[in-house]
């Protein structure tokens, strides 16, 4: 039998401590508890969302309908061979466990994504990325099961279409599943990507290259830029980095000397929106208690009182300076609820 709460507070289910309510929620423990929410869902129609650990998200109102918490936390191996093993994660597992489980054990490929908050199961959903990898650079496979009917399905890497900030859980499937867990195939051999900004510098500074130097360097560095969401409410970036094409960079390139880049290919570049915001005059700005953190202008954060209105009216400031500045609409990462 699946327990439903009704009225719940969502403070602690979102890191920007945005005061929202949901009408209810359940907590799925077991593949089974997941089969008897879609059943419940279907039984009683109502708005729903499936929630992690809400690092990813902005509730502006309250939310009038069910929310769906999986909360399967087993981690299993599922077999090896000389140069991988795979392992497959419940999605309840809170990532930076999983990274330090893997960590510990000399399994290379998740060390770079040390220290992001949230759940496995919200990895492949907008597949994570920080310091040069991606979620989708391990992932195997997603399994889950489909809102609409409860059958079940297994995707595979291909089929999850990632890309920046992107996957089918975002597009084509976007709220239409509750991923149960992830299959990941690592490296027993030594791999590190460590060609990202400062990486290689700060990790030599701690010694010899080894995956626990890796995870301790990320970590820091991460927690120099950024507020930790019990400090200070926030949910990561809140923008995503808008890719351009080449044309448009050279006319801004020729205005702004200074603008950083990362190209895609020949014909897209990447342009950080932090530089963006900053160049805008945002950084460090508040209007009540919604700000722009001061030492990283694409983290918005809820200085304690601010309601998810407030965050999202600041928000559209931003995205209205960017456009008038440099003729770019910057997208919010984050999900808006
Ligand atoms: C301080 C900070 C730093 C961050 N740094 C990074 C970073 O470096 N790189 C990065 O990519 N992100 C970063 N983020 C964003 C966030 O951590 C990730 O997006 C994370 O994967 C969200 O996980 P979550 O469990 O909190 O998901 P939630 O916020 O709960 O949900 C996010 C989305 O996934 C869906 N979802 C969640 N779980 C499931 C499931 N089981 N089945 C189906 N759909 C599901 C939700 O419906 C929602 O659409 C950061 C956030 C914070 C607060």
């Amino acid at each position: 039998m699946i327990n439903t709460t009704n009225k719940v507070s969502l403070s602690q289910y979102n890191t920007f401590g945005i005061k929202a309510t949901a009408k209810e929620l359940i907590i799925c423990n077991t593949i089974e508890s997941i089969q008897e929410a879609i059943s419940y869902l279907n039984n009683h129609p109502q708005p729903y969302l499936v929630l992690g650990g809400g690092s990813n998200i902005l509730f502006r109102n309250d939310f009038d309908g069910l929310i769906i918490h999986p909360k399967l936390t087993n981690i299993e191996v599922l077999k090896e061979d000389e140069k991988n093993i795979w392992i497959e994660a419940g999605a309840g597992v809170e990532w930076d466990d999983l990274v330090d489980y893997c960590v510990n054990r000399g399994w290379y490929g998740l060390e770079n994504l040390s220290y992001i908050p949230g759940n496995v199961g919200a990895s492949p959903v907008q597949n994570i990325g920080a310091y040069g990898v991606e979620a989708k650079d391990t992932i195997e496979t997603v399994k889950g099961y489909y809102i609409s009917n409860g059958n079940s399905f297994k995707l595979s890497n291909d089929e999850c279409h990632f890309a920046y900030r992107q996957s089918i859980f975002k597009s084509n499937l976007r709220n239409k599943t509750i991923i149960s867990s992830v299959v990941f195939r690592l490296n027993k051999t030594e791999s590190y990507t460590l060609n990202y900004g400062p990486v290689k510098e700060e990790v030599e500074k701690k010694g010899k290259v080894s995956l626990t130097n890796v995870r301790q360097t990320i970590i820091d560095i991460r927690k120099s830029k950024l507020p930790e969401p019990d400090e200070l409410g926030n949910a990561g970036s809140f923008f995503k980095n808008p890719v351009i094409d080449i044309e448009q960079f050279k006319q801004l390139q020729s205005q702004h000397e200074s603008i950083p880049n990362y190209p895609i290919d020949n014909i897209q570049v990447k342009v950080p929106a932090g530089w963006l915001i900053e160049q805008a005059g945002w950084k460090g700005k508040a209007i009540g208690d919604a700000a722009v953190h001061n030492k990283q202008a694409l983290v918005l954060v809820n200085k304690g009182n601010a309601s998810g209105k407030d965050i999202l009216d600041l928000a559209h400031k931003i995205i209205d300076d960017v456009n008038k500045k440099f003729g770019i609409t910057i997208e919010p990462e984050v999900n808006i609820i």
